[in-house]
């Protein structure tokens, strides 16, 4: 196929305003194709040399290289390249004049084929080492000196990485649809394999070939990510029940969706956008090797940032430390995440996508193995909306985001964004701009590393009126191996077997204090909390104030009698005066 029918097309889909002119332009396209190369025009299309999820070496040319070719190729100098660039602003359209302005074609100047086109790039691409600059340059010279003006601008955009014709992948099967079918309304078909496979070459492989039947008979295959199911959102707990009546209320944890795949020993990771996460998560790896029982799965979860002492979450910037590409083990070691599984669509040979919800997580809770580092994620079932938002701000208080509602009955919709899975997220938050003082109630004993020792501190805020302090959070994030040793001694002779009488509280610590120690927390917000009673029915009906995020700031108030702490009516203004909108 002579690659100046893409060119052509090319030209029309970037001159037109209209999406359905761009189809028919893609129908025209597609229908001059032969089927075996249908995959590779549509990638062409899209600015690609493969589906995403491969994780493929990228094209990426950096603008220096390609000026090199374009000189080669025009037989230019490189000076004029770059005026030339810097007056168009556009490489691809320096190169279409650059080459145009070429005294004589070379004889033996052969029609550039799609190809040839396609094989170059795809050299290129995987060319790398020594040398392989120099080797880049003479490839993509090669090509330049063969293509007219025209197709040179698009190979220069293709390769620098910025065809950007803007051809979504609906379009692009809706152009299959029409060029292959004979109807439009065969999308939804096309649609539901692309869902399945996430590759839409393979998709109009199997139409352009075979036709509607092959299409229809795509299954989930190991390896190859399917399109992640999403949800709607709704403001309130309320309207949420309205719609969904009696459902499952998850946590919504704010971390990184993970998409894996176990087939025995192997394991492949693929984030929400389909990218290949393996390399990235060495220890999610782990994680999915020894938790998921099953010889094959598909499992969805959200891999979230935890301090590795107390298995706490952290907020999600924790993450950004994971997103790197040298130095990976050192960070899965010092910023290491938890897997909080939330569905299941595939167990040894069976897709059970077409299952309930309610069956799916049944199936999930018998095929993982729940420690501390992975779990199942939390839920309730209920059709009650106090119940749903007590649940909500323990969520948040937590370290989530809110929660996630899901339909009973609803089936796994690859690529759907629907109301069986609806999101219920805060409206306003109330951070917490200076440290507080709190005192030291309960102590819960430290694993790990920290056995032995205590490991978190239940902490109380004082209420001077009834001269009793008020539990308000857990913190055990912040501290150092000596802080530790420091506080078992001086915390040890407080020890007492049953909570102190001036103590309030809701929950039990391991261990109870006497009301002395002082000590000073940062956070990230004030949130509303069903289980502390700090504060409680102060801002809302059965629910108290607690902290996002605590953290120990490395200092012991020893200035500070209990009585001197941040007192619950200190906290209450502090959340009423810091209370935003979330945009
Ligand atoms: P959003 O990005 O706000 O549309 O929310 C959807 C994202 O929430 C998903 O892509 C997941 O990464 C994440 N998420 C967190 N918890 C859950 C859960 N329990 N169920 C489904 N998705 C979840």
């Amino acid at each position: 196929m002579e690659f100046s029918v893409l060119a052509e097309a090319f030209e029309k889909i970037e001159a037109t305003t209209k999406r359905l002119e761009m189809m028919e332009y893609l129908v025209e396209l597609f229908k001059k194709t032969p089927p075996d190369l249908i995959d590779k025009v549509i990638y062409l299309t899209q600015g690609k040399l493969y589906p995403d999820y491969l994780g493929m070496p990228e094209l990426g040319v950096a603008d220096k290289l390609a000026m090199r070719a374009i000189s080669l190729a025009s037989g230019k100098p490189l000076s004029e390249v770059e005026e030339t660039y810097k007056e168009l602003g556009d490489l691809g359209k320096a190169a279409e004049r650059l080459l145009s302005k070429r005294t004589q074609l070379t004889f033996f100047s052969q029609p550039l084929t799609v190809e040839r086109v396609y094989a170059t790039l795809d050299k290129i691409a995987r060319t790398t080492g020594p040398g392989s600059i120099d080797q880049k340059v003479k490839l993509l010279a090669g090509l330049l000196a063969d293509a007219s003006p025209s197709e040179a601008k698009y190979i220069i955009r293709i390769v620098t990485g910025r065809l950007r014709l803007g051809v979504a992948d609906m379009t692009v099967l809706d152009a299959l649809a029409e060029a292959f079918t004979g109807s439009r309304e065969n999308r939804h078909i096309l649609e539901r394999a692309y869902n399945l496979c996430s590759d839409l070459g393979a998709v109009a492989k199997a139409v352009a070939k075979e036709g509607l039947e092959a299409v229809k008979g795509f299954k989930i295959e190991l390896g190859r990510p399917i399109r992640c199911m999403l949800a709607e959102r709704l403001p309130t707990a309320e309207e949420i029940i309205r719609k969904l009546g009696k459902a499952s209320a998850e946590w919504k944890m704010d971390g990184l969706r993970m998409q894996i795949h176990k087939d025995g020993d192997k394991i492949i990771i693929f984030s929400r956008r389909l990218e290949n996460l393996t390399e990235q998560f060495p220890d999610a790896v782990e994680l999915a090797r020894t938790h998921i029982k099953p010889k094959q799965a598909i499992v969805e979860c959200e891999a979230c940032a935890v301090d590795p002492d107390t298995g706490d979450l952290l907020p999600f910037q924790e993450l950004m430390h994971r997103r790197r590409k040298y130095g990976i083990e050192k960070a899965a070691k010092e910023y290491p995440v938890a897997l909080y599984m939330f569905d299941v669509l595939y167990v040894d040979g069976r897709d059970v996508t077409t299952e309930p919800y309610i069956e799916r997580r049944k199936l999930l809770e018998q095929i993982i193995v729940q420690d501390e580092w992975v779990k199942v994620i939390p839920n309730i079932i209920t059709d009650d909306p106090r119940e749903l938002e007590k649940f909500f701000e323990e969520a948040v208080q937590l370290g989530c985001e809110g929660l996630m509602v899901k339909d009973l009955k609803a089936p796994y919709r690859a690529g759907a964004r629907e109301f069986s899975w609806i999101k219920l997220k805060r409206e306003y938050q109330a951070e917490l701009t200076d440290t507080i003082d709190l005192v030291i109630i309960g102590g819960y004993h430290g694993r790990g590393r920290r056995a032995g020792k205590y490991g978190a501190f239940l902490l109380a805020a004082y209420d001077p009126e009834n001269d009793v302090f008020k539990a308000t959070t857990k913190v055990g994030t912040g501290f150092t191996d000596e802080d530790l040793d420091r506080f078992k001694e001086l915390l040890d002779p407080l020890k007492i077997p049953h909570r102190h009488p001036r103590v309030v509280s809701l929950t039990d610590p391991d261990v109870w204090f006497v009301p002395k120690i002082v000590i000073e927390v940062v956070a990230a917000e004030i949130t509303l909390s069903p289980t502390y009673p700090c504060g409680m029915n102060a801002i809302r009906e059965g629910s108290g104030l607690a902290l996002r995020f605590p953290k120990f700031t490395g200092r012991i108030r020893f200035d500070k009698a209990p009585e001197d702490a941040t007192t619950e009516k200190e906290l209450i203004e502090m959340y009423k005066k810091q209370l935003k909108k979330i945009s």
